[in-house]
């Protein structure tokens, strides 16, 4: 039902007498979203839902949202399920007394584990029926099987999974044990899952007949808030407290949460970075392009650091001669209490000072690094400052922000540094090109450029328009201000974070491993995966062996049957379980007459990619974080404005 016309009281009349609220009530959402690709069909769905839950339960409603986006806390906080399919399948065994031919025929003939399940389960009868399972029992639960820790943890997840699948009824088998998996295939994704929850407590405050403008105030609020303070708990709390309107103040930017990044937009060479930058005398600062981790580290008034990962994650344990450094650079400068500060840690030789590739960097181990047996030494260098001594720093333009960094932190040679850089006008290019060619040589990508004021320009089109770029720090939003300028300029100008999604058998040498893979771009909007291509190119030995291991045979990470949420015109021998993102270079961005990624962007057909090869795995970027259809279509729109014959224009002509 389309929200505005929703009453949520009928439903709570309904079933007020189920309180607390019962997890059948969130898998019939989940088979409701299931059945539809329309995004306002899936917003509408969780919003209504949203709003029944905060009249009945508003205890559950934080476990409801951890539910739906296929997580039970944020990725920081690194607290993760830990199921593999061996655990399932014993379960499974366990509560249906199925065999485990039995089980095979049945994950041969579904492909979904959540299916499987569900066809294991439906024939088992109790003479008494379980009680009902709530919504947050089942999230607490799942908390519990996370924190198994120890040797005997295994059998303490299967003894819960177990619990949970004999109190589970007909469709909440399914989708529990997807949950299990970790593959929720809904398509609650975080855009989506915010919009709801936008939608939801507006519609509660100001009814149902609430303006357009009001609603869409609102989605922007809650995103904002979530770029800033990724943490579904708090934002449950704040809104369930105080409501849309004030969520930035109640759910504010705090230590020890990492923001979303800022993101920059990619440019095809110097001369569009120069016309896109502004007007001749706008003012930027162009930096190094590091090619290592990029860091945000986080110090309270106590002193502790907190160093996380692009993707959030917490990687404080593994560089623990950065939190050094910045302990005693905090002990230098008495007037520094708290601060979060943004860089890029590279692989460093100590003594000369040369900056080592990301390959060597990818060396230094994980976790729990101890400081006197570094093998692979590091220096953090420091682009941005976003918090000082208890204020935000976001709004503020890029040059105040720089001039608090370099004012604040003292450089310590070869361990901290800030980032290499000079500034320019677009009247300046002989000594941005010198620059640019320092870069390079000192085995960087290419450089940065970063506008130190905000500026108005005119906008592209015969329209007369202007835009603003803004130099303040936007969490999440990848900005014109931010231009990225690489060293390839003969081939295509970025390369694609591409999720690989299934894989056919090689042949020869191969025969045993997967080659080639098929790879797909992700939707943000529907989180449908779109296949782009099939690579073979660029595989070491080692990484043959490693996806085989991921993706074996008979594993949870493989079935033959297409996900729904795959769309692919090729079938692999297997498809796989989407969870990484590789990185993948490529000849050029063509029409194609067979892939339908992107279709509808730039024409009625899909987009491909012409001879791909796998450079690296983006170890730092989740499946959330692949590149998107729209990225697809705006990199051909690119190469083709880059003067080689668009078969678009040509066709049209
Ligand atoms: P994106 O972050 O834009 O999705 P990406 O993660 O694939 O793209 P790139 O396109 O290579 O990364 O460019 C942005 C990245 O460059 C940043 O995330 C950061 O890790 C790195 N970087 C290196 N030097 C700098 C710098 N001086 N300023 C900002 N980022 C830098």
């Amino acid at each position: 039902v389309n929200s505005s016309e929703f009453d949520p009281n009928t439903y709570f009349a309904a079933l007020k007498s189920f309180v607390p609220a019962p997890y059948f009530l969130l898998t019939h959402l989940f088979t409701q979203v299931d059945a539809t690709r329309s995004r306002i069909k899936i917003v509408n769905g969780l919003t209504n839902f949203t709003r029944v839950l905060v009249l009945m339960d508003k205890s559950a409603l934080a476990s409801a949202v951890w539910l739906s986006t296929n997580s039970i806390g944020p990725p920081y906080t690194a607290l993760e399920l830990g199921i593999g399919g061996s655990i399932i399948s014993k379960a499974l065994k366990s509560v249906s007394g199925i065999s485990a031919p039995a089980l095979k025929s049945l994950y041969d003939k579904h492909g979904d584990i959540g299916d499987v399940a569900f066809e294991a389960k439906v024939s088992v009868r109790t003479l008494v029926d379980p009680p009902l399972l709530s919504i947050k029992g089942v999230y607490d639960t799942l908390v519990q099987i996370a924190l198994a820790k120890g040797n005997k943890s295994q059998d303490v997840k299967q003894k819960l999974v177990e619990k949970l699948l004999i109190r589970g009824r007909g469709e909440e088998v399914r989708y529990l044990t997807r949950t299990f998996a970790q593959h929720l295939r809904i398509g609650a994704v975080r855009t989506t899952m915010l919009t709801a929850l936008a939608r939801a407590f507006t519609f509660a405050e100001y009814g149902s007949d609430c303006p357009q403008d009001k609603l869409q105030r609102a989605e922007e609020i809650v995103r904002q808030c979530y770029a800033r303070h990724p943490n579904y708990d708090d934002i449950v709390a704040a809104l369930l407290v105080s409501g849309v309107d004030n969520l930035v103040e109640s759910c504010p930017m705090t230590l020890h949460i990492p923001i979303l990044p800022m993101l920059g937009s990619i440019t095809k060479d110097m001369s569009e970075m120069l016309v896109r930058i502004g007007s001749e005398n706008t003012e930027f600062a162009c930096e190094f392009k590091y090619d290592g981790q990029r860091a945000q580290v986080h110090c309270d008034e106590s002193g502790k650091i907190s160093i996380f990962s692009r993707h959030l994650d917490n990687m404080t344990d593994k560089y623990p001669d950065i939190v050094d450094v910045l302990r005693s650079n905090r002990a230098i400068s008495d007037t520094t209490r708290s601060f979060i500060l943004e860089g890029e840690i590279v692989a460093i030789d100590e003594v000369t000072g040369a900056l080592g590739s990301f390959q060597s960097l990818s060396n230094r181990g994980r976790k729990d690094v101890q400081i006197d047996s570094i093998s692979v030494t590091v220096c953090l260098f420091a682009f941005d400052l976003m918090y000082l001594n208890g204020e935000s720093l976001l709004e503020r333009p890029f040059r105040k922000r720089r001039e608090l960094l370099r004012g604040t932190f003292a450089q310590v040679p070869h361990k901290f540094a800030y980032a290499e850089s000079i500034d320019a006008t677009p009247l300046d290019q002989d000594a941005i090109s010198t620059f640019f060619h320092s870069s390079i040589d000192s085995k960087c990508e290419g450089i940065m450029v970063k506008l130190l004021d905000s500026v108005t320009v005119p906008a592209a089109g015969a329209n007369k328009r202007t835009k603003s770029l803004l130099s303040t720090y936007t969490p999440d939003l990848r900005q014109e201000s931010w231009l990225k300028v690489k060293k390839d300029y003969d081939s295509a100008a970025d390369s694609l974070d591409l999720v690989p999604i299934g894989g056919w058998y090689g042949n020869g040498r191969k025969s045993n491993f997967w080659s080639p893979v098929l790879l797909a771009v992700r939707d943000p909007d529907t989180g449908v995966f779109q296949a782009v291509c099939k690579c073979m190119t660029g595989f070491t030995d080692a990484m043959y062996k490693d996806t085989k291991a991921k993706y074996d045979e008979g594993s949870i990470n493989v079935t033959r049957v297409k996900p729904f949420d795959f769309e692919t015109p090729l079938t692999p021998e297997f498809f796989w379980v989407p969870q990484e993102v590789w990185e993948i270079k490529f000849a050029d961005v063509t029409l194609s007459p067979v892939y339908s990624a992107a279709q509808g962007i730039v024409s009625d057909r899909g987009l491909s990619i012409r001879f791909p090869r796998f450079i690296r795995k983006r170890d730092d970027k989740g499946v959330e974080e692949a590149s998107t259809p729209a990225f697809l279509a705006e990199l051909y729109r690119r190469q083709h404005s880059r003067g080689t014959a668009d078969p678009i224009q040509e066709q049209a002509a």
